[in-house]
């Protein structure tokens, strides 16, 4: 058959969406599976969340508002800036794609830490742009030292994944005020911190309060994590007005929808229950850490909703051996498996499967 799609395309590794709870629960004849592969938070919608989605419901025969006026000038209002610095998208992992269309040319590079969050080699080759990648320290970490060493002339864009998927680890205070002092004026910094809620070590910078100011810097932030909005796809971002409305500019127009809108204007108005719930998250995920060095693993201080195994070859293998359990987690093979926390039942269950996987 005649060619239509680009050919280098074929070499590019899929986003992987996880294997459904469902399918697995009817393979093992169970009554359901257990989903700890998507760091989603497992309390469900926000109070006032389904109510909000209902009520916007009756106006989705129409566009929405794409200027998302009112949640923008939400979120403007919570994090201290001006409107035009902000700007909503389908999910962070849009707007990290939209940063780099408004950054990069073809040729241009995009520089990570690897292994990082999986869309970003993605987002660099469906942009045009050649990924640089700076493998991380040996605590599985961002190496942020090499990593301003390997900027280069074609640089455009550096993501800073903090604390980093799917590793966990985090960037402090001191080694990231370096790191931006040495990265050039005309290279955009993206502080990707999807799961900053969850962090509770107070050397870790919130990018937004510590480097908000600096003209090439653009935080991420999503609420499909802490905020349990992850179905509605709605994540923001704060940057210079001149790169939001860049952003803006290559924004598939209409992509914050109206249910979208509503939800995430409804759930900014639960901080109080928010908190609560990450703090259950903090102390069970600290609780799976412990769990699992116990079995002889030697996981890494997480900072996020979930926790890395460094099992390298075993990962595959493990991570089948949970799913033949009913645990569905999330290998990387020939590297890891991340492990999002659940509820103490659901960390349960899966700390009984690691156990036996690993006899
Ligand atoms: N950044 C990181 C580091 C992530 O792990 C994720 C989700 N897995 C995202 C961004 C994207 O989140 P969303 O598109 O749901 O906002």
């Amino acid at each position: 058959m005649t060619r239509l799609t680009r050919a280098d395309l074929d070499a590019l590794p899929s986003y992987v969406p996880g294997r459904s709870p469902a399918d697995l629960a009817r393979e093992l004849g169970l009554s359901e599976a257990i989903k700890l592969a998507s760091n989603e938070v497992p309390y469900g919608p926000l109070p006032g969340v389904v109510e909000a989605i209902t009520e916007a419901a009756s106006t989705v025969h129409r566009y929405p508002d794409m200027g998302v006026l009112a949640l923008r000038t939400t979120l403007a209002e919570r994090h201290g800036v001006d409107l035009d610095r902000v700007a909503t998208g389908c999910g962070s992992v849009a707007l990290c794609e939209h940063l780099a269309r408004a950054t990069c040319l073809p040729g241009d590079e995009i520089l990570y830490s690897w292994r990082s969050f999986e869309a970003y080699p993605i987002i660099a080759a469906t942009t045009g742009a050649a990924s640089l990648r700076v493998p991380n320290n040996a605590g599985h970490g961002h190496d942020l030292d090499a990593m301003a060493d390997a900027i280069t002339d074609r640089t455009r864009m550096v993501l800073v994944c903090n604390p980093n998927n799917p590793t966990g680890t985090s960037v402090r205070r001191a080694q990231l005020d370096r790191f931006l002092d040495a990265v050039p004026d005309d290279v955009l910094v993206v502080l990707d911190e999807a799961y900053r809620e969850f962090v509770t070590d107070t050397d870790v910078p919130d990018g937004l309060r510590a480097y908000g100011d600096r003209p090439n810097v653009v935080v991420l932030r999503t609420l499909s994590k802490a905020w349990g909005l992850a179905g509605l796809r709605i994540g923001f971002l704060v940057a210079q007005p001149e790169v939001a409305a860049a952003v803006r500019k290559v924004v598939t127009p209409f992509s914050t929808s109206t249910t979208a809108q509503a939800a995430a204007l409804a759930a900014l108005q639960q901080s109080e229950e928010v908190h609560r719930r990450c703090a259950l998250v903090v102390s069970e995920r600290d609780r799976v850490t412990e769990a699992v060095r116990k079995l002889g693993i030697e996981v890494p201080d997480s900072q996020a909703n979930f926790v890395w195994l460094p099992l390298g070859d075993q990962s595959a293998a493990f991570g089948a051996a949970c799913e033949a359990r009913g645990v569905i987690v999330r290998p990387f093979q020939g590297d890891g498996v991340r492990v999002t926390i659940g509820t103490p039942a659901e960390n349960d269950a899966f700390l009984a499967a690691a156990e036996a996987a690993l006899a």
